[in-house]
């Protein structure tokens, strides 16, 4: 089912696409692949925006807009008059949206221009401005249905959207857009990320143009998707640039071990692979799930002694909750910036996980009938020597392999 849409790129990628939906003729796809991607989102909105008549546009300041109403199961397509506001004396002209009959009088709303896709990775090749209410989450609004058949596309937890929510398209990618347009299908799938992704991934694409930058040397953990999806390695090296989110603290994490034995490191979740996020019984992942990266949850474990277990939040031993499931890939580097080597971080993974989590098992009485270890004794041998030994142990086994090693010791870059 695929008519041709010609001109276009690609909905998903960036290549350019010649298939389109045949009953929206919408969205453009460069391959079934793409097309199958995309359907699960898709689906949600393509026969409502199929039989809104755009020749019946009221007026030349109407747009077809997007809106996801709190009280229904489906976003639907409206028209949204969007007048031109003269700003007195200052000479600019821009549409002003109005969003009263989605939002209700007397709402307080934010606008957000939405300018790439964290999921797909990319830049949108025009802007997308959506409205919500200000403070949604303590205002007394409802929590919005039509978002959770967009959020149960993928196996994660979402942000919890409540009260309604208008999308509006503007004009081009620049960072004040005056024009409004119509929304398409390929809109819609981005606006429907954007909801996934809130609060959780974001994507910075380096200014285009710019002369060579700096990168550090990281090191990313890879989940078992992406492990069997794309046969990587389970510690890869990347190229980090320094405007990465991982050097953002609204974004980043850090290691409590790491920390203790004097190598601090940052680190990020990374965004779900489509490829696997939606993938049904198309790959064997062993009977984990796709986003499990065990040794990112290992060097997450926390070493505060006083913190303790439910409801207060993790606390001694256990992982912080978005390091226990839906983990999937991880972007480690050191906090001075110097070069992580792959084995480094391989070292770090294996004593959180072999070396100091029996430790603190131990604490908790696991080793019965043994008196459980002090906290404290544990702390202690949390330490630089007892990581050197560690990593030492490791770079004899990997020469025994055959392995080629670091000259230098995390220490000693
Ligand atoms: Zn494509
Ligand atoms: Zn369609």
């Amino acid at each position: 089912m695929s008519s041709s849409v010609a001109g276009k790129s690609c909905t998903i990628c960036e290549t350019p696409g010649s298939r389109g939906c045949a009953r929206c003729k919408s969205s453009s796809y460069c391959s079934t692949d793409c097309q199958l991607d995309d359907w699960p989102v898709h689906k949600l909105l393509c026969a409502s925006f199929s039989k809104f008549d755009v020749s019946a546009r009221p007026s030349e300041t109407h747009f077809r807009s997007i809106v996801f109403p709190q009280d229904q199961s489906r976003p639907e397509i409206q028209w949204l008059h969007c007048p031109w506001v003269d700003d007195e004396g200052e000479g600019v002209k821009w549409q002003d949206p109005d969003v009263t009959p989605f939002m209700g009088s007397g709402s307080m709303n934010t606008y957000t221009l939405i300018r790439t896709d964290a999921l797909l990775q990319k830049r949108l090749p025009d802007v997308i401005d959506i409205c919500y209410r200000d403070r949604f989450l303590v205002d007394g609004s409802l929590p919005n249905k039509s978002t959770a058949a967009i959020l149960a596309t993928i196996p994660y937890g979402s942000h919890e959207w409540r009260g309604p929510i208008v999308a509006v398209g503007r004009k081009g990618q620049s960072m004040d857009p005056d024009s409004c347009r119509d929304l398409g299908m390929n809109d819609f799938r981005y606006i429907a990320d954007y909801l996934i992704a809130y609060g959780r991934w974001s994507l910075d694409l380096n200014t285009p143009g710019k002369p060579h930058q700096e990168v550090v040397k990281g090191v990313r953990i890879n989940c078992v998707g992406d492990r069997k999806v794309f046969g990587k390695p389970l510690y890869e090296p990347v190229d980090v640039t320094p405007t990465d989110s991982v050097f953002n603290r609204h974004c980043n994490d850090t290691s409590d071990i790491a920390d203790r034995i004097g190598l601090p490191i940052l680190t990020r979740q990374c965004p779900p692979s489509l490829r696997w996020m939606r993938t049904k019984g198309q790959y064997d992942f062993g009977g984990e799930s796709p986003d499990t990266n065990q040794d990112a949850t290992f060097l997450h474990l926390c070493c505060d002694p006083k913190a303790d277990k439910f409801p207060a939040g993790p606390g001694w031993s256990m992982a912080g909750f978005k390091w226990q499931q839906s983990v999937g890939s991880v972007i480690v580097v050191r906090r001075d910036q110097k070069p992580l080597d792959p084995l480094h971080v391989e070292a770090l993974c294996h004593y959180c996980r072999y070396d100091i989590r029996p430790l603190m098992g131990h604490t908790m009485g696991e080793y019965a009938p043994d008196e459980p270890l002090a906290r404290d004794l544990v702390l202690q041998m949390i330490c630089r020597p007892t990581f050197s030994i560690s990593w030492y142990k490791l770079c004899d086994r990997k020469h025994e392999e055959g392995q080629v090693v670091p000259e230098l010791s995390p220490y000693e870059v």
